[in-house]
């Protein structure tokens, strides 16, 4: 099992944070991302720590959203997907898009069954190719059974590092996607 396929991707870059105090601005904060500065326009009189606090939580927000644009930008999930499909499903599943999300650290993948949508979490993207491939493989039989039934299985097992890829998600304390 090659083990070469790690991907690399420098998942935290550090965002420059830029602060403009006004007098005008009485209560609100706001921010906006230009290129990788998050400008921060607060109120003059504005508490130190609450300030620290809202930006924190915008720098996460931020840093989130541009993660998972730069995931998704070269759109290759979309085609291990589909090579996935030839392979283990004889290219039959539709589905309308697979992608990489960064709002699901416990679940490893989403399958929204009506929508044929597929989500991956970020976190795949550090892991083994095999581990990430069986995600994706495990929400591509979503697409034909939505509960994890015996048939459920028996499409997953068709892909042959299931019980081993398993096992490696249970160890990184990612949970099985119950909801389905
Ligand atoms: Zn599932």
């Amino acid at each position: 099992m090659a083990e070469s396929g790690f991907c690399r991707l420098a998942l935290e870059r550090p965002m420059k944070i830029e602060i403009i105090r006004s007098k005008k601005r009485k209560k609100t904060v706001q921010a906006k991302l230009v290129d990788d500065r998050l400008i921060v326009y607060a109120p003059e009189k504005i508490d130190n720590r609450r300030l620290e606090e809202i930006i924190e939580n915008i720098r996460k927000r931020a840093e989130r959203r541009e993660l998972r644009k730069r995931l998704n930008e070269d759109g290759d999930l979309e085609k291990i997907a589909q090579s996935l499909n030839r392979r283990y499903f004889s290219g039959r599943l539709k589905f309308k898009s697979v992608e990489w999300t960064t709002n699901q650290s416990k679940r490893f993948g989403s399958c929204q069954f009506r929508e044929r949508k597929i989500r991956i979490s970020h976190r795949l993207a550090q892991m083994p190719d095999w581990v990430r491939d069986y995600v994706i493989v495990h929400e591509l039989a979503h697409l034909l059974e939505p509960n994890h039934s015996p048939r459920f299985w028996k499409l997953v097992n068709r892909y042959p590092y299931t019980e081993r890829a398993r096992g490696f998600l249970m160890a990184k304390g990612m949970e099985e996607d119950e909801s389905l």
